[in-house]
């Protein structure tokens, strides 16, 4: 016998039990980007390998660890996208939609691929939405898109499940002022550093920060912090940001070690965390990088952004218990047909209930049965009525109706009546 074959590790069907979840979640977010006057744009997943080593930054954990890459027959480097912000400015500066100061207010969905040690809300196909918005350079478009992400929180009940962190990482010359100061400060305690953090200090010094090495975080708390460093025009930008986040009403933790896994972001930064799924907590992470554009190659356009973790959101919806009951589409109607001509009669009668009513979910049976097992299947289907056409009502050109959730006889109802039978009956068909 040959070997079952399986899924790649960190790799995940989504199942049918579960599609209704994230459908429910998808929809809820595209409806509110819709009321914000966000558009959709949809990506390849596959680009060119340069784009995101030029774009995340050599040094980071994604580019230098994370990514799939491989030569394509035509002996060029692809990679699977491992997020969507590098050829979401591809795309735009390609298509010359940010040219002219031209504003883009855009969202994207799909899987993103990084080759990570899987785990509880971490793998190596997971899936964001994420957000993009390029020539706004004020504060105000960064609270926008904490506001709306708060708005998300709140419609779907886990506004006190999360929370906001916010940092500033200012200007490049103000980074890299701090940068110096941070690099002098753990050169001098550099046999105390965990491993990982000493390759850093040559390699990227400001992920130090981020380190979960508990030494690592104890000789952090005397360091100098970002927030010292901030130069003047980034610290109004921060200023109005959280001047506007306060008359919004929204809480956030000021966090100066928040520095973020990309290298293109400076100014805002900021997380969605949660405290009930682990150690993988972060929902929701985005900020401000002004410079990637020209990286690319374009005119300098200020761009921010976030993406959010659909799986980890769908995690948090479960744990918290707040997936609706009602989100599996179960049909108005399940039709029962006994021996051939009532087949071919309820066909028809069930493709003209679908002209008329649209919305009406409809389920014909299939594969014939006795009266007892298409009954059953009816039952089971949660349908609300049990449509039945047997050689009597083929007859009379009528159907049986009955009603399968509450009390109530059979009852004889026309076939041109039918539509507008259940249409009465029915609210959303
Ligand atoms: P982490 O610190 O958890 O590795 P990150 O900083 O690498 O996250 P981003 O690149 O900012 O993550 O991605 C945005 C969001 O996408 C994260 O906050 C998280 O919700 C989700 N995400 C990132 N990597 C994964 C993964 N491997 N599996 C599932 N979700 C992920
Ligand atoms: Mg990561």
């Amino acid at each position: 016998m040959s070997k079952t074959l399986q899924a790649i590790r960190g790799m995940n069907d989504i199942l049918p039990g579960q599609t209704p979840v994230w459908r429910y979640l998808e929809g809820t977010f595209a409806k509110l980007l819709d009321s914000y006057g966000y558009s959709e744009i949809r990506l390849p997943i596959l680009e060119f390998t340069e784009l995101f080593a030029r774009g995340i930054g050599e040094g980071t954990d994604v580019v230098d660890k994370e990514m799939y890459t491989f030569l394509d027959r035509n002996e060029e480097s692809l990679t699977l996208r491992p997020e969507g912000t590098a050829g979401c400015v591809r795309a735009v500066l390609e298509h010359g939609l940010s040219g002219g100061g031209q504003v883009q207010k855009l969202w994207y969905a799909g899987p993103m691929f990084r080759y990570e040690k899987p785990q509880k809300g971490r793998y190596r196909q997971f899936h964001q939405i994420g957000v993009e918005v390029f020539n706004q350079p004020g504060p105000d478009i960064d609270a926008e898109l904490i506001v709306l992400t708060a708005r998300l929180w709140k419609l779907l009940g886990m506004a006190d499940a999360v929370s906001l962190q916010l940092n500033s990482l200012g200007s490049s010359e103000a980074r890299a002022a701090y940068r110096n100061a941070l690099v002098d400060y753990l050169q001098a305690r550099f046999d105390l550093l965990d491993e990982d953090s000493q390759r850093r200090l040559t390699t990227n010094p400001l992920r130090i920060l981020d380190s979960k090495n508990a030494q690592t975080q104890a000789l952090l708390a005397d360091a100098p912090t970002l927030l010292d460093y901030l130069d003047e025009e980034s610290r109004r930008h921060f200023d109005g940001l959280r001047a506007r986040l306060d008359a919004a009403g929204i809480a956030y933790q000021i966090n100066p070690k928040l520095v973020r896994g990309l290298d293109y972001y400076g100014r805002t930064v900021f997380e969605w965390v949660t405290d009930k799924l682990g150690a993988q907590g972060t929902v929701c992470a985005g900020g401000r990088y002004d410079g990637l554009v020209s990286q690319f190659g374009g005119k300098p356009t200020p761009g921010v952004g976030f993406a959010m973790g659909v799986e980890r959101l769908v995690l948090l919806l479960e744990t918290l218990g707040l997936v609706p009951d009602s989100l599996a589409a179960t049909p108005h109607v399940y039709v029962c047909a006994f021996g051939e001509a009532a087949e071919l009669a309820a066909l028809t009668l069930v493709e003209g209930l679908r002209d008329r009513l649209p919305q009406l979910r409809v389920w014909l049976n299939a594969g014939a049965g006795s009266f007892k097992s298409q009954f059953k299947k009816a039952d089971k289907s949660g349908a609300r009525y049990a449509l039945i056409l047997g050689d009597d009502e083929l007859t009379s050109r009528v159907v049986g109706c009955k009603p399968l959730r509450e009390d109530g006889e059979q009852q004889s109802v026309c076939w041109d009546d039918l539509a507008s039978w259940l249409a009465e009956r029915i609210e959303s068909a």
